[in-house]
């Protein structure tokens, strides 16, 4: 496979990072595998966002926990700033999970609802740092007003919190420990419309304020479009596409990726689009279809595409794909998926 271009100057790099889960299946209760991350690569630079975009299920969540080490990957590698991290220890990772921070879906289930919102941002400070009461008073104060929160609102407990300002407390806690790098798994996808660019605009500062990095993982297209600098498209616990931002959007390779595309709502109803709409379900990772993973929904499909896996290529400066119909730029391909 083709490695990506800005390896040099990566801060996070995954290659080749599987997940396989063994679980029983049938009523003999065969072992089976479920794959569901297989065989990952990506860098992330220092600044920079990296889009992770999917159907459910298609191993997004699963990449960032493994990136965080809340789980073991079953192969693969994850190099920080060039050291690797898959087999380190809890012990040995704890000066890495300083750096390497996480903003989930739900804050409420992800804040403890029995203490305090300034406990809550302080907790992971106490866990790295010796201070005082009043400094970690003040501390906690400057990141409340740094990502929107009252002062005055330290003393509340979540329950108290809109689902904004909930997401407001993840952020701000995950800032606690100036981190370079936050996983962010689908961070806006449970707030209201309006909220939602208030809480992007928010990480899009911070990340100008401090040079964080993000894994945005999202299957809304139009915020991953917003916020990231490159994208990737997972299906089936594969990378079938990665990207700058506008190459991806406004050129996209991969049939999957067109298909997301098409899928995303107009609002002017005066525009119609010519839709490929995606049929079938995505197929099981416990048995994923053999060569492309894609074979059984794309329209372009051919034999080979059902025996042979298609390698990663560069089909454009920094645009990645893996179809056997896409070539890269310098060669002509008699077969080009029709536009
Ligand atoms: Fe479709 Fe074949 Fe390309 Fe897979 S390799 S996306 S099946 S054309």
């Amino acid at each position: 496979m083709t490695t990506p271009p800005d390896v040099a100057a990566a801060l996070l790099e995954v290659r080749g990072l599987c997940k396989h889960f063994p679980t029983q299946h049938g009523w003999l209760g065969r072992s089976q595998l479920v794959r569901a991350v297989d065989g990952v690569s990506f860098s992330i630079a220092e600044g920079e966002t990296l889009g992770l975009v999917g159907e459910s299920g298609c191993g997004k969540s699963t990449t960032g926990k493994l990136i965080l080490r809340l789980q073991d990957p079953t192969a693969g590698e994850i190099l920080w700033n060039g050291r690797p991290i898959h087999n380190l220890s809890q012990t040995e990772l704890r000066p890495v999970r300083r750096e390497l921070q996480a903003v989930f879906q739900d804050p409420y289930a992800s804040l403890n609802p029995r203490i305090r919102a300034a406990e809550i941002v302080a907790e992971p400070l106490r866990n790295y740092e010796a201070m005082s009461s009043a400094q970690a008073r003040e501390r906690v104060a400057s990141l409340f007003e740094r990502v929107g929160l009252r002062p005055d609102q330290m003393v509340k407990y979540p329950f108290e919190f809109s689902g904004g300002q909930r997401q407001r407390l993840g952020i701000a806690r995950a800032l606690s420990v100036q981190p370079r790098l936050i996983v962010c798994d689908e961070p806006v996808s449970a707030l209201d419309v309006s909220v939602q660019a208030q809480v992007i605009n928010l990480l899009m500062d911070l990340q100008q304020q401090f040079n964080l990095s993000y894994l945005f993982i999202a299957h809304d297209l139009a915020v991953v479009e917003h916020i990231s600098h490159r994208v990737a498209v997972m299906y089936l616990g594969r990378i079938v596409e990665i990207a700058p931002k506008r190459t991806i959007f406004t050129s996209p390779q991969h049939p999957y990726t067109e298909a997301l595309l098409d899928a995303v709502p107009v609002p002017d109803p005066r525009v119609r689009k010519n839709r490929r709409v995606l049929t079938g379900d995505v197929p099981s990772p416990i048995n994923p279809p053999p060569g492309c993973h894609f074979h059984t929904r794309c329209p372009y499909a051919e034999e080979r595409c059902r025996i042979e896996s298609p390698p990663m290529r560069e089909v454009a400066p920094g645009q990645f794909v893996a179809c056997h119909l896409r070539q890269p730029a310098s060669i002509e391909h008699p077969t080009g998926i029709p536009a």
